[in-house]
Order: structure tokens, then C-alpha cells, then sequence
């Protein structure tokens, strides 16, 4: 790029690395100072109240009164755990398939050998309950219904609650969901709307780094557990339901991101609220996604999009990487790529977790200014205005 003009050339200046992915995002201080602490033994009486801490802590976030595991691993495994634990090979699941997360459900059943049936949903778009109606109609055998409610790879978020209904008609089939970019995002309400299964992880909206997987449990997937032939050993929940109740675990817990967890759900829950945090996401996404529309950019899934992130589809005659590259090397703002099929041809900005308003415009006036550096003749100028407009307060 040109480096003449005004001004130093920019390697001189300071430039700061800012997260901008749906996962990991960024982590407030106290959080990581939290898990600075020297290490309590996880068996005795001063790791307690930590522990007691992130197990009610976590309910009131799932909005749940059933329990919430905490497994030591990233939310895919919490995904395999809502697999193994649930069915026996030979079941047959139905998978709600939109995008990469969708993929990743029916990828786990088939490693377990779980039949799924998959409804192809196009990505960036929600997945249509009378589809679900039909597909569960056609097929009375079907067990367990799996889905995203919001899929982190288009930035579209699918209607749970619809489709939960839907499997309520059935005694004999649970609904598990993938609510690792919209537990602690937007009201997901586990117990009202009769989910059976919810799935999240740490480095999502909780401010966390990666490592902790969330998996909460009704009662009737408690029941499912004790049918399920699945192999398991180390995701085998039924050891961890066991003593959870007691300020356990079952194998030795990731200590220090318990210990952060505490600290993040302190702020989520008595600080800002958990209402509070879902306005505050859904505020800085609306003014992100009109902000995007006013540069002239479209949005992958402008009618039913999720508050965790916005995902834009790059401009003709830019290229994805270089846009990426360049809002990495030169400003310092990392969005996340496309994935599978979008690759090269979207780019994604989070919302969700430790952000506020300034972060927003941050990141919509970093867009704008690869944009116009890489030569894009659209409206650059006018996303900071609008974002500006509407976060005004
Ligand atoms: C981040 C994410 C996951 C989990 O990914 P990990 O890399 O295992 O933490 C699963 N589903 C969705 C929708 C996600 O956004």
C-alpha cells in the first residue's frame, strides 16, 4: 500500500490486535485476572463455592432449573456428549443442516453410527418448521431432533421455539440445541419452551477462553441417558449428574476457567443482567447489520439474522482474503473468515460476549476503510454514520 502522505508510516505507529471472530472474543480483565490466581485443590472445601457458583450461575443463564454440566473441552465436545449420551447405534436422528455446525450434528451421528435424516437448509436462511412438521411426520421413528439455534457460520439464527413444539407433540423424541453462539446472546429459555438439551462453551458469550463445555439436561433426556448405547467414557454424563449436585466432578475440572466463570457470570448476571446483556448485543448488531447496508454491502442473512454476529458477503471485485489480510495486517481487526461453501466470499463480525457500542464502530469503520483502501466504489463513509445514529443512546 502507499505509505506516503501524511503522517508516519504505519508500522511506526502502535497497532493493537482486536478480536472481532464469534469465538474466541475478547476477555475483561478481571476475568483473566480471576483465573490468575493461585490454584485451589479442586477437592477441598475452598474450591467449593466457586464451583457452587458456575452450577446456579449457569442455570440462571440457560434459564433453567435442571442441571447444567461442565465438561473440560471446547463446545464440540459438549456436542458429542448430546450425541453419545442420547442414542444407540441404529437410532435415527433428524439434523437441521444450514450451514458448518449443521454439518458438524450429522457428522457426529454418523461416527456413532446414528441414522440421521437432514434437512438441507439454504445458508444464511432459517430452517422452515413445516419442513420439520414433514420430515417428522414422514418418519415416526425419529428420536432426537438436532439443530443451531444461532449457525455461526452464516450469521442466521433458526426458529427453536417452532420447532420445539413440534417435537412436543412426540413422547418418544428430544430436541437438542446448539446454543453456543445464543446462550447468554438472545432469550433462549430452556425450560419454557421444553428443550431437552442445550449446548454452549466458554469462549462465546461467556468472556471466557476456550476449554469449558456447557451441556444442560431435562429430564427427559436424563431418561434418554439411561437407554443410550452410544460408547462414551469421558463425555459419560450420567458420572457427572451423579455428583454435580455435591460441588463436583467426575474427572478433574478445568480449574482456572471455573474460576474465570465465576468472575464472567458476576458480570452477566448481577452486573449488567441478563436482559441487559441480550439488549446490549442486539443493539450493537442491529447497528452493524444497517451499518452494512448503508455501505451498500449484503448481509448472508438479512431475514433471520442472529444477534451473535453479523456475517457480510464481500463486494464483486474485492477479494475475500485481501480484505481480511488487510483489516489483520494493517488495522489490526481480525473477523472471522467464511467457511466451508463461503469461503473467500463472506466475512464475519462478532457480537456476542465483551462488547460494547465503541467496539461496534470500531469494527464498522475498519470495514470502510479496507474497502475503500482495496478500491471499493461503494458508499464507505456512511456505515460509521449510520452505526453512529443508532448507538447513540
Ligand atoms: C463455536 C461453536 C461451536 C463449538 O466450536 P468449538 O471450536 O468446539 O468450541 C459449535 N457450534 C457453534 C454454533 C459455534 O459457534
Amino acid at each position: 500500500m502507499d505509505r506516503e502522505g501524511p503522517g508516519a508510516p504505519l508500522e511506526r505507529h502502535v497497532l493493537k490486535t482486536r478480536l472481532f471472530q464469534p469465538g474466541p472474543v475478547p476477555v475483561p480483565d478481571r476475568v483473566r485476572l480471576a483465573m490468575a490466581q493461585a490454584l485451589p485443590h479442586h477437592r477441598t472445601a475452598a474450591f467449593q463455592p466457586t464451583f457452587e457458583a458456575c452450577r446456579l450461575g449457569l442455570k440462571r443463564v440457560f434459564q433453567t432449573d435442571q442441571p447444567v454440566v461442565m465438561l473440560a473441552s471446547t463446545g464440540t465436545g459438549g456436542m458429542d456428549a448430546a450425541v453419545s449420551n442420547l442414542l444407540s447405534p441404529g437410532d435415527h436422528a433428524l439434523v437441521i443442516r444450514g450451514g458448518k455446525f449443521g454439518e458438524r450434528w450429522a457428522e457426529i451421528c454418523a461416527r456413532y453410527d446414528v441414522r440421521t435424516t437432514c434437512i438441507d437448509v439454504e445458508w444464511g436462511s432459517g430452517a422452515d418448521p413445516q419442513a420439520v412438521k414433514a420430515a417428522l411426520d414422514a418418519n415416526p421413528d425419529i428420536r432426537a431432533v438436532y439443530l443451531q439455534a444461532s449457525e455461526t457460520s452464516t450469521g442466521a439464527s433458526h426458529p427453536v421455539r417452532e420447532i420445539a413444539d413440534l417435537v412436543h407433540r412426540r413422547d418418544d423424541c428430544v430436541i437438542v440445541v446448539d446454543g453456543i453462539t445464543a446462550v447468554g446472546v438472545y432469550d433462549l429459555p430452556m425450560d419454557k419452551w421444553g428443550l431437552d438439551v442445550v449446548v454452549s462453551g466458554s469462549q462465546k458469550s461467556f468472556m471466557l477462553p476456550p476449554g469449558l463445555a456447557f451441556v444442560a439436561l431435562s429430564e427427559r433426556a436424563q431418561r434418554f441417558m439411561k437407554e443410550a448405547r452410544c460408547p462414551r467414557f469421558y463425555f459419560d454424563l450420567a458420572g457427572e449428574l451423579g455428583v454435580i449436585e455435591g460441588n463436583q466432578s467426575a474427572w478433574t475440572p478445568a480449574i482456572s476457567l471455573l474460576m474465570g466463570l465465576e468472575e464472567s457470570l458476576k458480570i452477566i448476571l448481577d452486573e449488567e443482567g441478563l436482559e441487559g446483556t441480550w439488549a446490549r448485543t442486539e443493539q450493537i448488531a442491529h447497528a452493524t447489520r444497517e451499518a452494512m447496508r448503508a455501505i451498500g454491502l449484503d448481509l448472508v442473512a438479512p431475514d433471520s439474522p442472529s444477534a451473535a454476529l453479523t456475517a457480510v458477503f464481500v463486494p464483486d471485485g474485492i477479494e475475500g482474503p485481501k480484505l481480511r489480510a488487510y483489516l489483520r495486517d494493517e488495522l489490526g481487526i481480525n473477523v472471522a473468515e467464511g467457511q466451508g461453501k463461503f469461503k473467500g466470499k463472506i466475512f464475519r463480525i462478532a457480537h456476542l460476549g465483551y462488547y460494547d457500542r465503541f467496539d461496534a464502530i470500531t469494527a464498522v469503520a475498519a470495514v470502510e476503510m479496507a474497502l475503500s483502501a482495496l478500491g471499493f466504489s461503494g458508499k464507505t463513509g456512511e456505515g460509521v454514520v449510520k452505526a453512529t445514529e443508532l448507538l447513540r443512546g
